[in-house]
């Protein structure tokens, strides 16, 4: 009742300070003598535990209501100096970046870490040692781990942080649909290799530290999983090390710089693979190395603008200059959308999803759409703001859908948050199964070699 009242700033923090100087107990009382009153005066006192429970659910409900109102009228009279006040925190006062940065010995060369070159015989005894965790969870499944990871500072735009959340939200329930963990870094292990390279050290690690993984997935913070149920064709990798969306022709014949994607790829846990992430690493050094190297990409490739090197030209440039040494375990895909370039998917998801249905994972019903050169997380990108946001909110809406689905949900439109039911809730809920189709045999598949 008092707290009802409070209308000025200025009063509300006096009544706060008196909660907090341990004048509660008069409030209550007070409170308590009111409500009282109160429901005297409306006649409805029935049985003493009637009436108490009346009480309580009175008393409680306003309880709860009274501080909410309360720090309403604080925040919307506050100033910059209120340290309550998040709006005007500044975050960089206490992220901060202690010790010393590790400097590199400009006298070596880099390396991601010492020489192994037994990695298969070292993986392999692990394995027979430890049954428990087979690195094949069904006869052709092999157990994954898929890994992503974002810068370890807070995005240099308010939003961005919304969208890395959206993303992440989106690969964890694409990997529990199908069987397979996550791991999401947000540390600089190797500050060498900033920015896109920083996902070398990290895999080389990851695939260090666990032997029981078959096959890494790396997937960009900018990708979305926009097909819910397809299930990658593991059988088909059983000869390959490394899988990414490309085309043979694009990388061994024109070397165009585009003629493959690392933004989502596969890399088995294998020597092959540390040889590749130790042939592939060199030209990552940020500054001098980087910037030179740069040169030698954009010289060398078709198509490439003047920029420093980056990840995947150095990639393009290992394959077509040593295709011998590298190629036969190098499988490019371009059956399905391992990786699908945003601007050629967006605007035909309402045509997909009139003419089509999840589990086919290609330009029907892509398996990930890849916002290229949107940098949501960044100050500038290569594409308007609003159509990149947009259209990532599209295709989040777009794969949120199949999983939504799933509880008898979906939203609006893809352009809405907002949710609606398609199924009327049941008291048997375990007798809806796959009513409208929408489970795909993609889920069930999973279902079966996991159990
Ligand atoms: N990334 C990271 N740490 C960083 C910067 C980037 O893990 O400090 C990851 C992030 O997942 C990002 C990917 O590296 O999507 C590729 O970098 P970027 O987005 O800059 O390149 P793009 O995907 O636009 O080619
Ligand atoms: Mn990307």
């Amino acid at each position: 009742m008092i707290l009802e009242k409070c209308i000025g700033a200025q009063r509300c923090r006096r009544i706060q300070r008196a909660l907090r100087h341990g004048k509660v107990t008069i409030l209550c009382l007070v409170l308590t003598v009111v409500v009282l009153r109160g429901t005297i005066g409306a006649g409805k006192f029935g049985t003493p535990e009637q009436d108490f429970i009346e009480i309580r659910d009175h008393f409680y409900s306003r309880k709860r209501a009274e501080p909410h109102r309360v720090l309403e009228e604080v925040q919307t009279t506050s100033s910059d100096d209120d340290p309550n006040n998040y709006n005007a925190f500044d975050i960089n006062t206490i992220l901060k970046d202690e010790g010393e940065e590790e400097k590199p010995d400009p006298s070596k060369p880099y390396t991601l870490g010492p020489k192994i070159s037994n990695w298969d015989e070292q993986r392999r005894k692990w394995l027979k040692k430890n049954p428990n965790f087979p690195n094949f969870v069904g006869p052709n499944k092999p157990r994954v781990l898929l890994v992503t990871g974002s810068s370890p500072k807070p995005c240099e735009n308010p939003v961005g942080d919304h969208y890395l959340l959206k993303s992440i939200k989106n690969k964890i329930d694409y990997c529990r649909l199908h069987g397979i963990e996550v791991f999401y870094n947000m540390a600089l292990l190797d500050a060498e290799m900033a920015g896109f390279w920083a996902k070398l050290p990290l895999i080389r690690k990851l695939l260090l530290s666990h032997p029981e993984v078959e096959f890494l997935w790396w997937m960009d913070s900018d990708a979305m999983f926009t097909d819910m149920a397809f299930e990658l064709p593991w059988e088909r990798y059983k000869d390959s090390n490394f899988v990414m969306h490309g085309w043979n022709e694009m990388v061994y014949d024109d070397k165009n710089w585009i003629g493959l994607n690392t933004g989502s790829f596969l890399l088995r846990n294998c020597q092959w693979s540390l040889d590749m992430l130790d042939a592939w690493a060199p030209m990552g050094p940020k500054g001098k190395v980087r910037d030179e190297a740069g040169k030698i990409l954009t010289s060398a490739l078709k198509n490439r603008p003047v920029f420093e090197a980056d990840d995947q030209s150095a990639m393009v440039y290992i394959l077509a200059t040593q295709r011998e040494k590298w190629g036969d375990k190098v499988y490019l895909e371009n059956a399905y959308y391992l990786h699908g370039y945003w601007g050629i998917l967006v605007d035909r998801y309402e045509e997909m999803i009139e003419n089509y249905h999840p589990g086919l994972g290609d330009h029907r019903w892509p398996l990930v759409t890849h916002f290229v050169g949107c940098k949501p997380c960044g100050k500038f990108g290569d594409y308007p703001v609003e159509r990149c946001l947009k259209q990532m909110d599209r295709a989040f809406n777009f794969g949120d859908n199949q999983v939504l689905q799933i509880y008898g949900f979906t939203h609006k439109s893809l352009a809405s948050r907002r949710v609606k039911r398609v199924r009327n809730e049941t008291s048997k809920p375990l007798k809806v199964k796959d009513e409208l189709g929408l489970l795909h045999p993609a889920f069930k598949a999973v279902k079966v070699s996991s159990s």
